[in-house]
């Protein structure tokens, strides 16, 4: 397999066969990441594609899930999508999931039929980096869109019956913005109504924007409590139907998950029980991304 750079994936897709369809992200630009920094963005022509695909097959006997790296696959052509799939299809019929990440422009740009068209050759998740519901915050982490487009994007993923996955990072706005964080991405996060809710909590990493912003003193980390807080404001927030919520990536200090809205009350007293409670945080040399 022929892999340029680091290649990422979701923690759930830890046991996919992982193929690399673009390299780097076409955005490149947000302030808290630092994944593709490094590599200049670019499409994979088929051939290099289906090569990978072809030498897969060679080496695993059984594929379940497919994810298609890097930083944003589903803004390849919609044609072209339809050929990967198809050859995924081809090569590996026992496979029941292709996911991809994906931002909210790429979403847009797709027609609800391509969407829906993708969905039935097997493009079976979408993983959407929300960071925060709220409009201030996804300006000033570069995130290049506003909050209506975060929501139309994400309704259309739904729309189109392709699982969704958002993901949320705790602390993104700061100390200063702890309340707003969690009021307005609780609120979108209502609104879209996904299948599935990631909330990680902010790394720093080097060389980028929001570390340089920490470092000058213009830009303050939350505490772990202040973390555990600001979670509980964005699930009192939260009104979505049938949606799997986890923080419990490497990143996180406490590990919390459920179903929502099922558990959403007991993860909230858990939450609260760890604030008056005292409890022994993750430790910072413990976390990763
Ligand atoms: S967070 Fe996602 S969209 Fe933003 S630069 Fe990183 S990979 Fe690209």
């Amino acid at each position: 397999m022929r892999y340029e750079g680091i290649v990422y994936r979701p923690p759930s897709e830890a046991y996919s066969f992982i193929v690399q369809v673009t390299v780097g992200c076409a955005h490149n630009k947000c302030s808290f990441c630092s994944m593709y920094k490094n590599k200049k963005f670019r499409i994979r022509n088929l051939e290099e594609i289906f090569a990978d695909l072809e030498e897969g097959k060679t080496y695993y006997s059984r594929v379940d899930k497919i994810f298609l790296a890097d930083g944003d696959a589903l803004c390849l052509p919609t044609e072209h999508l339809k050929k990967i799939l198809l050859k995924i299809k081809e090569l590996f019929p026992q496979c029941n999931r292709v996911g991809v990440y994906s931002t909210p422009k790429d979403i847009l740009r797709k027609s609800l039929e391509d969407l829906k068209e993708l969905g039935n050759l097997g493009l079976g998740i979408i993983y959407m980096g929300l960071e925060s519901g709220s409009e201030e915050i996804l300006k000033d982490i570069n995130k290049g869109v506003t909050q209506e487009e975060m929501i139309q994007a994400g309704k259309k993923v739904k729309k189109s019956g392709i699982p969704l996955s958002l993901t949320v990072i705790s602390g993104i706005g700061g100390r200063e913005n702890l309340e707003r964080h969690g009021i307005e991405t609780g609120k979108v996060i209502s609104q879209i109504n996904p299948d599935f809710v990631g909330l990680l909590t902010l790394m720093l990493e080097q060389g980028t924007e929001i570390t340089s912003k920490v470092n000058s003193g213009e830009f303050n980390l939350l505490t772990p409590q202040e973390v555990m807080l600001e979670t509980k404001i964005l699930l009192q927030n939260t009104n979505v139907t049938n949606c799997i919520f986890r923080s419990n990536h490497a990143s996180n200090y406490v590990s919390l998950k459920g179903t929502l809205p099922f558990d959403k009350e007991r993860i909230i007293n858990t939450i609260d029980q760890i604030l008056n409670e005292g409890y022994r945080y993750k430790s910072e040399i413990f976390r990763g991304l």
